[in-house]
């Protein structure tokens, strides 16, 4: 196999990956710094790359995109142009960047969302500069193959939860969110949890564990072909928290929505006929199922 680097690798999606590509190298900011050109330059010195993951990225939520703006502008645009440049200028052969549903326009003409219609509207304010990020990295990757037949991809998964997501209120994703509050909730016997919005945005939620086995068949058969990754369920925020409460077995918990806070997108739904015809026999694990697990590896750890 040939020598796979997954920057990114002490992430969310990096601790399922590692499960799956156990020979794979991978790779923290304490490792490389990739906002830093001679720290990337130095990467592919020390290791030789012949595949590259690009998990890499500044993430957060909401209230961490609308605060530190240019922060998600420009670490994202950084790394994803270094590692770019690097990686053409060392013949690697194979390099798949991870997109983001907030590359997708906030209000699209068209639902579920399909690869080719990404530059059909503009981007969400609240998360535009880590949306423009990945913009322009779908842009970058396309024009080095254009311009100099790599044959690099993109893939663009919907909303991700799963184990090793950042725990603070600002920074965490909403599954993450969701069950931290149910479970201290719990513990201290409170009546409600509050959560941001209306309840009303659509959602497709993805289970990391399902995305790094999609990267591994990725690699396996050798699809250069960028894609979105998502399963078709679609649940609106209300109807997640409600079955989060359900499955943990706690019915006794009320959900209060604080509509002083932002609702984000209203429905990012993203089209899977590419994904099917690539991958027909994939399949991912329900949300129900996928909650249920998230819930019991986050109570084994407390
Ligand atoms: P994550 O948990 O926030 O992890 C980010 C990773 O990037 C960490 O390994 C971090 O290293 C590394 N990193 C950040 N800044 C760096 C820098 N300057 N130099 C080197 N490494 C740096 O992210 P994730 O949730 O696994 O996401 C993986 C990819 O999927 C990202 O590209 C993200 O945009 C995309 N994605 C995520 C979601 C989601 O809901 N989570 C949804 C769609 C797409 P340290 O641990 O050392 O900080």
């Amino acid at each position: 196999m040939s020598k796979i680097i997954v920057t990114g690798g002490s992430g969310l999606v990096g601790f399922y990956l590692k499960k799956v590509l156990k020979d794979a190298i991978f790779l923290s900011s304490s490792d490389y710094d990739l906002t830093k050109e001679d720290e990337v330059k130095k990467m592919f010195t020390d290791l030789k790359p012949e595949r590259i993951i690009h998990l890499a990225a500044k993430v957060g939520g909401i209230i961490d995109n609308i605060n530190y703006p240019i922060s998600y502008l420009d670490n994202n645009i950084l790394m994803n142009t270094f590692l770019l440049k690097y990686s053409h200028l060392h013949n690697v052969s194979r390099f798949t960047s991870v997109l983001s549903s907030c590359a997708y326009p906030k209000i699209s003409p068209h639902y579920p969302m399909k690869e080719e219609t990404m530059y059909d509207g503009k981007l969400d304010e609240n998360t535009f500069s880590y949306g423009l990020s990945k913009r322009v990295m779908a842009t970058q990757v396309d024009n080095y193959n254009s311009q100099y037949g790599t044959k690099y991809n993109y893939i663009i998964p919907c909303n991700i939860y799963g184990h090793t997501d950042k725990k603070s209120e600002n920074n965490s994703h909403f599954v993450t969110s969701l069950i931290n509050k149910i479970i201290t909730a719990k513990k201290n016997n409170d009546k409600s949890i509050k959560l941001f919005g209306d309840g009303s945005p659509k959602r497709q939620l993805l289970y990391a564990e399902d995305l790094s086995r999609i990267i591994k068949k990725m690699i396996d058969n050798d699809i250069i072909e960028s894609f979105n990754v998502s399963p078709e369920e679609v649940y609106t925020i209300e109807e997640i928290s409600k079955m989060a409460l359900e499955v943990t077995d706690n019915h006794m918990i009320n959900i209060e929505f604080d509509k002083t806070k932002p609702n984000g997108q209203l429905i990012k739904t993203l089209d899977t006929e590419r994904l099917k015809t690539i991958f027909p026999d994939f399949k991912f694990t329900n949300l129900r199922d996928g909650i249920k697990i998230y819930y019991n590896e986050i109570n084994d750890t407390i």
